[in-house]
């Protein structure tokens, strides 16, 4: 099992988008498995994270599907938050396949796998303003075009759990428990 080497990137997938996919696309040319983190896997419903982790996975799955990834190649593991910065790390590796190559740009996240003796990558970042899980859900509110910032299969995942409706009527709530 350990002659495989294999990295993880760790990201809240809120939703994935075209960078992530290239920077997945990037990983697999490293390494030989790559461990996909949904991070934040507890939170939902938020308008920064509106997507169960469960939505994320199906989301995740069928848009390396659609670039003819071999699902042989990757692991999708939902990640919780834990309260204690200084043992996520620990926390990670626990819930995971040993790996030994972390990519990240969070710098959080990196120095908590570089404390733990990790080699941690920086991936580059693909047209970073535009491809962002932010600016996906800022698009989805007013209504300009989130599609191409998107697999096709996710913009059909989003339609099939109403997740426009679902954003919408999240920004009426928040607003109103200002
Ligand atoms: P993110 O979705 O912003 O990014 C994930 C990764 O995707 C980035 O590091 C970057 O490498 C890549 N990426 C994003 N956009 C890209 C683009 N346009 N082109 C190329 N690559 C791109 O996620 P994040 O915020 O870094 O996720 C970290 C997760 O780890 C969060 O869920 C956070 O809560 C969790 N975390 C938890 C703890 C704890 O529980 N104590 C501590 C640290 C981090």
């Amino acid at each position: 099992m350990n002659s495989k080497v294999r990295g993880i990137l760790i990201g809240r997938m809120q939703p994935i988008h075209k960078g992530h996919i290239q920077v997945i696309k990037k990983i697999l040319k490293e390494v030989d498995e790559i461990i996909i983190g949904i991070g934040s896997a507890q939170l939902s419903h938020e308008l920064k994270n509106p997507f169960t982790a469960g939505e994320r996975i199906v989301m995740v799955s069928q848009a390396l599907a659609e670039e003819n990834i071999h699902p042989g190649r990757y692991y999708i593991i939902p990640m919780e938050d834990i309260n204690f910065n200084a043992i996520w790390a620990a926390h990670v590796k626990m819930m995971t396949p040993p790996f030994s190559i972390v990519y990240s740009g969070n710098p959080l996240v990196k120095q908590l796998f570089e404390e733990e003796g990790y080699e941690v990558k920086n991936p580059p970042l693909f047209d970073r303003l535009r491809l962002s899980g932010s600016e996906v859900r800022r698009k989805i509110l007013s209504d300009e075009n989130w599609q191409d910032l998107v697999a096709n299969s996710t913009i059909e995942v989003i339609a099939e759990i109403e997740g426009v409706k679902r954003l919408k009527n999240l920004a009426v709530k928040e607003i109103s428990d200002l």
